[in-house]
């Protein structure tokens, strides 16, 4: 399996897996995705019926992602694969349950691994693929990243005693919960470095963006990132909706109903559609910030300002543009890069590109399945206490938002709301809602109490670098700065 850029007009050759593992963003701006992509029918799916009856989540993650994994042996794959979804890590040894909710709508739980959003499902198999892979190279990366709750969480969970790894991960002093703040500080590695930067989200982000214009600081710490443009987030995130199509249909189609905010999760979904899983259609629920509801609506995709984002009670959808986005489009477009490079990058500069007039936009519904709606807060404490009074099942906040506009939707058939993240995460929303502090597992018992490793930092581009210096001095002296990789 070779991997293409999005953005590539000269058809160059494509590349292996392993090179755009720790590459991420293709050197001409665009993102990677496969020449084409595998095609599964029906008797396969049968067969994974009973391996993942039998055998569990991580068979059946492992025969789907040897589909795109054509450079790493075997058996080392299957380790990887068994390591990333070793069911002692998640709250549930199914790792994704799909539960009935008496509505008649089904939730596939995501949310059951160790920082219980359900990014980890991606960042779980990341984190073994990076450690991997820098293993075999020899090589060693320093992740920079900034998060505003989830992200941050999940890649510690995912990255902390990896060999070869060293995170700094920024984020807005005093703006995540509580629980999110608890979550991060509270680890313990003194490669996984927290900062609590003097700023908002956006501040931490154009750090980020600092510190990675810097070819020369860049080159010397190996600077690297974890953002969810990877291919391989993207590739975990697809067995997933094999797994709830597995636990819910006996053939037929199923609809997905997807809280979204970089169009990450979403996108999994149109390539497990691509790849031949019966999916009728994809909902895209948004919050207030309805970027992608508006395109799916108009055609119109028009991104946002930060000052125009709005702070919203599913923060983790609060999203202006959505950086996955642009994988749909070219698939969409019939995967001409020119086409693609004239919208993303030529009408992108003025803010919006329109497609409203394309032929393809408008065959979109029967070729690619997707509708889309949006919630509002009202909305989401409706849903919450709704779904709490018939069921006694509480769901989080951005959960509800694709509960909300499923129903709303007028979808017919079975549709399977993705649940990404465990109602703790928010709990002010959760008491505005049902007046009850939701439930908390156990394994994040006193979790506020201990210990917290966290530097503040200036919102300060050279105060960032000296203290990557400081923390890394095996890399100062030169000795690390050999031509090549
Ligand atoms: C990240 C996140 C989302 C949005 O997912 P995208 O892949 O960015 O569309 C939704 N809900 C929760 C809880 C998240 O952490």
């Amino acid at each position: 399996m070779r991997y293409i850029s999005t953005r590539d007009t000269e058809g160059r050759a494509g590349k292996g897996f392993s090179d755009i593992l720790l590459e991420g963003l293709a050197a001409d701006g665009g993102l990677y995705l496969p020449e084409s992509y595998p095609q599964v029918d029906a008797a396969t799916l049968e067969t994974w019926r009973e391996l993942l009856a039998h055998q569990g989540y991580s068979a059946l993650a492992f025969e789907i992602v040897r589909l795109f994994v054509d450079d790493i042996p075997e058996a080392d794959l299957r380790g990887i694969v068994t390591r990333a979804y070793d069911p002692v890590k998640f709250l549930d040894p199914a790792v994704v349950p799909v539960t009935r909710l008496s509505d008649g709508l089904w939730l596939a739980h995501l949310s059951n691994g160790p920082s219980a959003a359900f990014k980890d499902m991606a960042m779980q198999l990341l984190g073994e693929l990076f450690a991997y892979e820098l293993a075999r190279r020899g090589e060693t990366i320093t992740i920079v990243g900034a998060t505003s709750g989830d992200t941050g969480s999940s890649a510690e969970y995912a990255l902390k005693d990896k060999p070869g790894v060293h995170v700094f991960m920024l984020s807005p002093r005093g703006r995540m919960t509580p629980f999110q703040q608890a979550q991060m500080f509270s680890i313990d590695d003194e490669r996984i470095v927290n900062i609590a930067v003097d700023g908002v989200f956006d501040d931490c982000q154009d750090l980020v963006k600092e510190i990675n214009a810097d070819a020369a600081f860049k080159a010397r710490y190996r600077i690297g990132a974890v953002n969810s443009i990877n291919w391989a987030r993207l590739m975990a995130q697809v067995v997933y909706y094999f797994a709830a199509w597995l636990q819910v249909s006996d053939g037929g189609p199923v609809s997905f109903s997807v809280p979204s905010g970089n169009f990450g999760n979403i996108a999994a979904g149109h390539i497990a559609r691509q790849m031949g899983l019966p999916i009728h259609r994809l909902i895209l629920a948004t919050n207030e910030n309805n970027v992608l509801e508006e395109f799916f609506r108009t055609g119109v995709y028009r991104v946002r300002g930060s000052a125009e984002t709005l702070a919203t009670s599913s923060p983790s959808m609060d999203i202006s543009k959505a950086s996955n986005f642009e994988r749909f489009v070219f698939d969409l477009l019939g995967r001409d890069a020119a086409r693609l490079r004239e919208l993303f990058v030529d009408d992108l500069a003025d803010g919006e590109f329109d497609l409203s007039g394309a032929d393809e936009f408008r065959g979109q519904l029967d070729r690619f399945g997707f509708v889309s709606g949006t919630s509002t807060h009202q909305d989401r404490l409706a849903q919450i206490r709704r779904v709490y009074e018939a069921d006694k099942v509480t769901i989080d906040p951005h959960t509800a938002d694709a509960v909300q506009v499923a129903q709303t939707s007028g979808v017919q058939g079975p549709i399977v709301v993705l649940e990404t993240a465990l109602p703790v995460k928010f709990a002010d929303t959760i008491v505005e809602a049902i007046g009850m502090v939701p439930p908390r597992p156990a394994r994040f018992d006193g979790i506020e109490d201990l210990p917290r490793h966290v530097v503040d930092l200036p919102c300060d581009v050279d105060a960032l670098r000296s203290l990557i210096a400081e923390r890394m001095p095996e890399f100062s002296g030169g000795a690390s700065e050999e031509p090549g990789r």
